[in-house]
């Protein structure tokens, strides 16, 4: 047997790379931010950062549309209300549709740590991926590798601490679920993107939930709004903490998302509080 009979194409020999819509001819072209972009598609959404508010924030989407032509044709053509900084294809060609500086519309209706201009003091990258309500696959490795290249620069770039590194759904989790539990925020970690501790093991627990109405739950809402997520201390497991818990464990404890919050939930928030800069915690509960 010769070598040559184990030879075959290999699938990325066939593979098409999924071809881009022409930027829009009247859009100007810009100089991307970073020279990891292989293409620059201008979109016509965006505006001006309120008050000069430099970003010091990278906020993860998925684009959950069917396809990646239709997402970028969303996130670019004027009149479609949104857009993101940067588009991160499955191949891990990386796309950037509006210049660093410049306001992108990606948040919408959001919050962290007490500030509710998202689109003001973040970047925006949407993740292409189909997203929960069309089969939601996972992602596959070289996209991720470039989500962490692009983060990593981005970091260096404009100072962005590790831990405001975050999911859509954290900032607005009544609303979102992207990039929802399959991202692989403990590789991004391993690569020293985003905050990340170990989750704590699920164990037989009461956990608290919809319903509970006392000081434990209390305690929990002063510790997620400690984190950053934008939840009212009122001592009540009503629907906003549930959603708020649920947006958490996507992020933080995906192996079991249900909005309980089990003694493996509380006790991974605590790891997390415990590992922030002594100087955020500091801050967040000023
Ligand atoms: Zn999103």
């Amino acid at each position: 047997m010769t070598l040559g009979s184990f030879a075959s194409p290999g699938i990325d020999s066939k593979r098409r790379a999924t071809p881009l819509p022409r930027p829009i001819a009247n859009m100007k072209i810009f100089t991307p931010d970073t020279s990891i972009a292989s293409d620059v598609i201008p979109s016509a959404n965006f505006g001006e950062r309120n008050k000069g508010r430099v970003p010091d924030m990278v906020l993860l989407h998925y684009t959950g549309m069917p396809d990646a032509q239709g997402a970028i044709a969303q996130l670019c053509t004027a009149g479609t209300d949104v857009s993101a900084h940067y588009i991160v294809l499955e191949d891990g060609r990386i796309v950037q549709c509006v210049p660093e500086a410049k306001r992108a519309w990606h948040a919408g209706v959001a919050s962290w740590a007490g500030e509710d201009d998202i689109n003001s003091c973040s970047i925006g990258i949407e993740i292409v991926n189909r997203g929960h309500d069309w089969g939601y696959p996972e992602y596959p490795l070289r996209q991720v590798a470039a989500v962490i290249a692009l983060c990593r620069g981005i970091m260096l770039r404009r100072n962005v601490p590790s831990h405001r590194v975050l999911a859509h759904s954290d900032v607005a989790p009544s609303r979102k679920k992207d990039p929802g539990e399959k991202f692989p925020w403990h590789s991004m970690a391993n690569s020293g993107v985003g905050h990340w501790v170990q989750p704590a093991p699920i164990v037989r627990s009461e956990g608290l939930k919809i319903g509970t109405d006392n000081d434990a739950v209390r305690g929990l809402q002063q510790a997620l709004a400690r984190y950053g997520y934008g939840v009212p201390v009122t001592g009540k497991y009503d629907t906003v903490t549930m959603e708020v818990v649920t947006a958490f464990q996507r992020h933080f404890r995906p192996a079991k998302v249900d909005g309980v919050a089990d003694h493996s939930t509380l006790a991974t928030l605590q790891s997390l509080l415990a590992s922030l800069p002594v100087e955020t915690t500091a801050v967040a509960t000023g």
